[in-house]
């Protein structure tokens, strides 16, 4: 039976941005460009209409500085967008050009701004760089907010109209989404987004479902249709007939079960049913994810990919901004260890106005990324080796090398670092002489050599996301081959125990910090080979606690046999699925 009589339903897929399902009557919010008159001014009048622009942009000032606030009090790193808008309204070149053409051509301010502008967002949609392209969004956002206060417009936010529907957007500017905690807001579905955009970023400080990647879906929606948004699966029902609605009902029932069993068994400690403690790390980006480590519980950050620092802002973070966020991690989670990755630039990171650092390559992967970067730019990688070391006083810091590919990387890596301790102690600075430092293993040379690189350094921790994206010779960001993308080919697991084998040989602890360890279908897999630790996002430690609560690890050792003798990868993976569902009673991600 319909729920919405006349309506057919509709199944679309996108990408999930963040999790959970919602219901309701749509609120279409489509974002067109305010229509800009353009009309002569006259000389007497031109002096006048400068000062309404300088007063437009004053007003608009004001108003971002007030929506960060706002947003400060949800996420202070969100509220960080803000800077970015900011940063466009007090851009000299934007200004001066709107001047110029303005007492070139005789046309009224706006008209001139807006042509500006338009040749500015232009500009940014068309450069090669997801990240970069993203930002002509902003600039999209603040100069129609110019405009509006230019020209005088009323700015209802979507939060004074949200409450209680669900979004359909072709996408969520931030000023737009300004206000939505408060306004009951249901979900989000909208027809751009991607890893990097806003609404994602949004929807999950907001912990609304959303899905995002929708295509054209704000053309096919009209006012009185209602959608469900099922941000686990990235899916978005148009119209759910009654039987899908009491099919989503119990879905969503169980997540919520699911959710509270996970978080009870959060708050016990992650042993084995054969009474053998496993240690679960955390995988951080910033400063302020030290709250997240803490809140689930984990061992310390296993991998603290210290390149966010540099992709958030023009120019690279200085010695002492390095300092400041590495030592604030540091202090905030001793004694348990934090594990700062030096710089993985290049390959899907290139940094924001960094054009002449990243010349452009043929195959980004392939070329100047991560330690290779670093070894060319030596003074970039003395500065933040500095500043790793500086904060190693501040509590227990471990350093580790990203895409090493062999022993003489590894050497050279090493002497930037001795080098750099020999520096502080000249200038009496302090700093941990006991340093620990690891090489990452995510390219399968640096597998096969293991036994060497395990001579100069102290643990190992494989980058699966890389390992397997070498190994298989998958990219990892090509939609096309995605499904050839396998965790469990045989290939990868004789190489991971490969590097287990070495490292213990040698009395060397081994971490895997990539998306695989993630997966709570691999966990028992992983501690079966015998990997001593596993790093992962904050946020999926519940749910390997979990599996590492219902298994003993004597069944882990001997599945991890099976699997190793196994041929196929489809078998494998489902021998690591039958395995966790007899011991949690539920698949993965609980439905
Ligand atoms: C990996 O490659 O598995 C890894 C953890 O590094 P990143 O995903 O940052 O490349
Ligand atoms: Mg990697």
């Amino acid at each position: 039976m319909p729920a919405n009589p006349g309506k057919t339903e509709t199944v679309l897929r996108g990408v999930s941005a963040s999790q959970g399902i919602a219901h309701g009557p749509v609120l279409r919010h489509i974002q067109g460009d305010i229509e800009v008159p353009s009309h002569t001014v006259e000389p007497t009048e031109r002096a006048r209409e400068v000062e309404r622009f300088e007063q437009a942009l004053l007003v608009t000032r004001r108003q971002l500085q007030e929506l960060m606030t706002q947003v400060q009090n949800v996420s202070a790193d969100e509220a960080r967008i803000f800077d970015a808008h900011l940063l466009v309204i007090e851009d000299p070149a934007l200004i001066g050009e709107t001047i110029r053409e303005f007492e070139a051509g005789g046309l009224n301010i706006a008209a001139c701004f807006n042509r500006v502008a338009q040749r500015y967002i232009k500009a940014f949609a068309n450069i090669d760089d997801e990240y970069l392209r993203e930002r002509a969004g902003d600039i999209r956002d603040v100069t129609q907010r110019v405009l509006q206060n230019l020209l005088g417009r009323q700015i209802r936010t979507l939060g004074e109209q949200a409450g209680g529907r669900v979004v359909v957007a072709n996408d969520i500017t931030p000023s737009a989404a300004a206000g939505l905690e408060r306004s009951g807001i249901l979900g989000f579905a909208t027809d751009a987004g991607s890893k990097t955009s806003h609404a994602v970023i949004v929807a999950r400080s907001l912990k609304v479902p959303a899905v995002v990647g929708l295509g054209d879906f704000t053309g096919r929606v009209r006012d009185g249709d209602s959608v469900l948004v099922d941000g686990y699966e990235g899916v978005v029902i148009l119209n759910p007939e009654a039987a899908t609605l009491r099919r989503y009902g119990a879905i969503r029932a169980r997540h919520e079960g699911f959710e509270e069993r996970l978080r009870e068994a959060n708050e016990r400690p992650s042993v084995t049913l054969d009474g053998v403690p496993m240690t679960l790390r955390a995988n951080i980006e910033k400063a302020a994810d030290a709250g997240a480590v803490r809140e689930y519980r984990a061992d310390g950050v296993g991998l603290f990919r210290s390149e966010f620092l540099y992709l958030g802002g023009p120019g690279l973070p200085t010695e002492e901004e390095q300092f400041a966020a590495y030592s604030h991690v540091a202090r905030e989670l001793a004694p348990a260890p934090v594990v700062i990755r030096t710089l993985d630039l290049g390959g899907d990171k290139p940094i924001a106005g960094g054009a002449h650092l990243f010349p452009r390559e043929e195959n980004p992967f392939l070329g100047a990324r991560a330690i290779r970067f670093c070894l060319e730019h030596v003074d970039i990688f003395k500065t933040q080796l500095r500043a790793i070391l500086r904060a190693s006083a501040a509590g227990n810091v471990h350093v580790m090398y990203p895409m090493i590919s062999g022993a003489d990387e590894l050497a050279r890596a090493n002497r930037c670092l001795d080098e750099c301790k020999r520096e502080l102690r000249a200038a009496g600075i302090p700093f941990d002489e006991a340093l620990k430092v690891g090489s990452m293993i995510e390219v399968p040379s640096a597998a096969m050599t293991a036994d060497i690189l395990a001579e100069t350094c102290d643990f190992f921790s494989i980058g699966t996301n890389d390992l397997i994206q070498y190994t298989l010779a998958i990219d990892r960001l090509n939609n096309r081959v995605a499904h050839l993308y396998e965790p469990a080919h045989p290939a990868v697991l004789r190489l991971l125990k490969r590097v287990i084998t070495e490292a213990h040989a040698r009395k060397l602890p081994v971490c895997v910090c990539g998306e695989m360890g993630g997966d709570p279908l691999y966990v028992p897999l992983l501690f079966g080979l015998g990997v001593d630790e596993i790093s992962m996002a904050p946020s999926l430690i519940p749910a390997a606690r979990f599996t590492v609560q219902a298994m003993r690890l004597a069944d882990a050792r001997a599945l991890a046999g099976r699997a190793l003798d196994m041929t196929s990868p489809k078998e494998i993976h489902a021998l690591c699925e039958a395995f966790h569902r007899e011991r949690t009673g539920c698949a993965r991600g609980g439905a």
